[in-house]
């Protein structure tokens, strides 16, 4: 493998092969969505965290990336990308509330979403461009915002995904959910749940999965 060319830098911790093996431990885990798992192996997840902390970037771990926000750990990533894409052929156009380093960005987007993509701070959503780039993965529409608005100029969408917690879901975010949408976040303050909302004929479908732990969901913008 072509890490063990590059001798003396520490190329190898970045490798495909450490990527191969978070992809093993997501499948022990349970993950088993293909799209997701390839997904995550193809995006370079040391690119979005600061140089200090990247040996730690494929560790199970949450990481900060400023501004007392966090990178979500990668078993994390993976459960709330594959309950957002189970039972649908394609995904379609996906909504994401918190931008934050763009990681998350980057797997919908490899997993062949359309991704928009909405970050209240100015500052992180600067380097969740620049990360992206890095990354070669550009077509992204990351927007400046509060994310409890949504875009109603671009619903509806087929996912919508929170990566941050919320008490209640925003309402305005359920009404941007296309038929058969599904609508997946962390609610809670101390104690969180991952919440999975689906909207079928029959009316909003609401399930309860694992227990979570998530910065806090604020208003505004800054
Ligand atoms: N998906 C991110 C997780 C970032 S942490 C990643 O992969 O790195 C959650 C992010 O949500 C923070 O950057 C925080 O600033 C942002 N956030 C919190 N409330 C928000 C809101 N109302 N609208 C948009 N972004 C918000």
């Amino acid at each position: 493998m072509a890490q063990s060319l590059v001798a003396g830098s520490n190329f190898g911790m970045f490798s495909d092969r450490t990527r191969m093996r978070m992809v093993e431990r997501l499948r022990q885990n349970g993950i088993s969505e293909e799209r997701v798992l390839a997904a995550m192996y193809e995006v370079p997840r040391h690119l979005f965290i600061d140089q200090a902390l990247a040996t730690r970037a494929y560790d199970d771990v949450s990481l900060p990336i400023g501004q007392g926000q966090t990178i979500s750990q990668p078993l994390t990533v993976a459960r709330m990308t594959e309950k957002l894409l189970e039972g649908r052929a394609k995904p379609g156009r996906i909504l994401e509330i918190g931008t934050g380093c763009g990681y998350q960005t980057a797997v919908l987007l490899k997993t062949g979403a359309e991704v928009f993509s909405i970050e209240r701070l100015g500052g992180i959503l600067d380097k969740a461009r620049q990360n992206l780039r890095q990354a070669k993965l550009v077509h992204a529409r990351l927007v400046h915002g509060d994310g409890h608005l949504g875009l109603p100029d671009v619903a509806p969408f087929d996912g919508i995904i929170i990566t941050a917690a919320a008490r209640q879901v925003p309402p305005a975010l359920l009404a941007q959910l296309a038929d058969n949408g599904r609508l997946v976040l962390p609610v809670g303050d101390q104690e969180q749940h991952l919440w999975l909302y689906e909207k079928t004929a029959e009316g909003m479908r609401q399930t309860q999965l694992e227990p979570a732990k998530f910065v806090p969901l604020l208003p505004g913008k800054q």
